[in-house]
């Protein structure tokens, strides 16, 4: 029997108000369904902005520190459950167990960090430029915070938003993904067990143009943080945009990996493994391109070839598989289209481009691990973000025009360069147009402590985790202290010589 789901608004569990429901099966099992969920809308958004605004100026108040020491138990609990929660997410949205943990891993991270941030959250002061004056800056926190996710990081992507937004004095309307709504319930229950006021964090489900838009939409939401696809962030952003809301965007990818003819090889292949396979290529920062000096191409091409093929599918709740299925059918269509027009542009496929539906596969959204080479910078296939594990290879002659191939995309998250050359380390660092550049390493695994975003279509300019997170959550309030007794006037009482 399903287990069923209820939202939590203004410190009540409930269900929609229609009593309508949504189901949310296993992608390596379709047959198993995950749980059961209210099919909520606009309606249930206007109780959960109201719950929050009420609930708002209590939790304000609170001194941060406190509100830092409720992160901390939040951390704890996620601690102690990380096992059931990552066995969840993995039933949820099909990826391997070793990656499920890390995402757990990545929320507690955050919960530490945010947890410390309660006694920091600093704000500056400056000398006056009168005399018996003091000049001082606060972080103030912004008031209703609407959360909207994707599914790709249940529980690391929702705490990369909730925990500051919290800390901050904010309190949050959450609308998960219709597609990881229990790894995301895992999180309240968890936010509420640790002291989380009623009203001050609430979670509705449903779908993006109804629950989503609603609280895009809400004249009582003061800020918006999305992560998702550019064109829902593009919708968001038009949307919230016209109220003069405060909206942050982490959008899409179409990241590369620079494999120079310097490289040790044996590194650059696991990078490029684990960046173009590892979430079943669902990752916004994916290695889906492969850019190789054509010194190395055909030697890297033919170890890279028989590794793809030697990855073990399979449900991810079994150790020893390194592959999960793609989240849902409308992503296994979406990916199996890119074939056709790889061909049609011109790339050769090297292996997969197929269903992966052997054995235990057959009731999974399985994918096998797909490689274009002959691929020129322009195809559809080099240029759009396909979200699954398919990888372009592009030739190229030398670093300069790597960089440009790489940078030849209209997303800017992630990239990657193998080289033991420090002076093209150096000039990669300094020329290629992306918000993360590793050197030696994948294209993937970020810190919970440094920021996280992406220039270009990847985002607005805003940056999720470690410090600058925290200015995205407050607003900056200036306060002058003038002790001087009398009338003193800014820029007119000041005597320069
Ligand atoms: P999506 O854009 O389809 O959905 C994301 C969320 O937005 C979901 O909760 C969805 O229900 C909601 N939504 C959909 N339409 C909406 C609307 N009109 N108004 C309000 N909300 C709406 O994305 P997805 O398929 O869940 O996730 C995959 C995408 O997310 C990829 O493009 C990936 O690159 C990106 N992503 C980016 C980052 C990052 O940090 N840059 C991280 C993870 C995923």
């Amino acid at each position: 029997m399903a287990e069923k789901y209820q939202n939590y608004i203004d410190g009540e569990w409930r269900d929609s108000l229609s009593g309508e429901t949504f189901e949310n099966r296993n992608p390596a099992n379709w047959d198993e369904v995950v749980g059961i969920f209210p099919k909520s809308g606009k309606q249930e958004v206007d109780k959960a902005v109201a719950a929050a605004r009420k609930a708002f100026n209590a939790w304000r108040l609170m001194p941060a520190p406190k509100r830092g020491m409720i992160l901390k138990k939040v951390g704890d609990l996620m601690t102690q459950r990380k096992e059931e929660i990552a066995r969840l997410m993995t039933r949820e949205m099909g990826k391997v167990l070793a990656e499920t943990r890390g995402d757990v891993q990545e929320g507690i991270d955050t919960a530490y960090y945010a947890a410390m941030e309660g006694r920091r959250l600093l704000g500056h002061n400056a000398p006056s430029e009168l005399p018996n004056k003091m000049n001082l800056s606060f972080k103030i926190p912004v008031g209703v915070a609407g959360i909207i996710t994707p599914w790709n990081f249940p529980m690391a992507i929702p705490t990369w938003k909730i925990f500051p937004a919290l800390v901050c004095g904010n309190s949050v309307v959450f609308k998960p993904a219709s597609d990881t709504p229990a790894t995301a319930t895992k999180l309240v229950k968890i936010l509420v067990e640790a002291g989380v006021p009623e009203g001050v964090i609430n979670i509705v489900h449903g779908g993006g143009s109804s629950v989503g838009m609603a609280i895009v939409q809400h004249p009582d939401v003061d800020l918006i943080s999305f992560t998702g696809s550019s064109d829902v962030g593009s919708i968001i952003n038009s949307s919230g945009g016209k109220d003069l809301k405060r909206i942050s965007l982490e959008l899409g990818g179409k990241n590369a990996q620079i494999v120079m003819q310097d490289a040790n090889l044996h590194l650059a292949l696991d990078g490029v493994l684990w960046g173009a396979f590892g979430t079943t290529g669902q990752r916004c920062t994916a290695t889906s391109r492969l850019i190789l000096h054509k010194d190395i191409h055909d030697k890297f091409m033919d170890m890279l070839g028989e590794s793809a093929n030697n990855l073990k599918l399979g449900d991810g709740l079994i150790e020893s598989n390194q592959v999960g299925p793609v989240i849902n059918e409308a992503a296994r269509e979406k990916i199996h289209s890119y074939i056709d027009i790889g061909k049609n542009d011109g790339a050769t496929m090297l292996t997969g481009g197929e269903f992966a539906t052997d054995g235990d596969l057959s009731k999974g959204w399985f994918y096998k691990p797909t490689i274009f080479v002959d691929v020129k910078q322009g195809m559809r296939i080099e240029q759009e973000e396909i979200f699954g594990p398919v990888l372009s290879v592009i030739k190229v002659n030398d670093l300069d025009e790597a960089i440009k191939v790489l940078n030849g995309v209209e997303y800017g998250l992630s990239s990657s360069l193998y080289t033991q050359d420090v002076n093209n380390a150096f000039k990669a660092m300094r020329d290629i147009n992306c918000g993360i550049t590793y050197i030696n390493g994948p294209t993937i695994g970020a810190e919970a402590h440094m920021p996280f975003g992406g220039t270009k279509r990847t985002g607005n300019g805003h940056r999720e985790g470690g410090w600058e997170v925290y200015d995205f959550y407050t607003e900056t309030k200036v306060v002058y202290v003038d002790f001087s007794g009398k009338l003193q006037k800014a820029q007119i009482d000041v005597e320069y010589e």
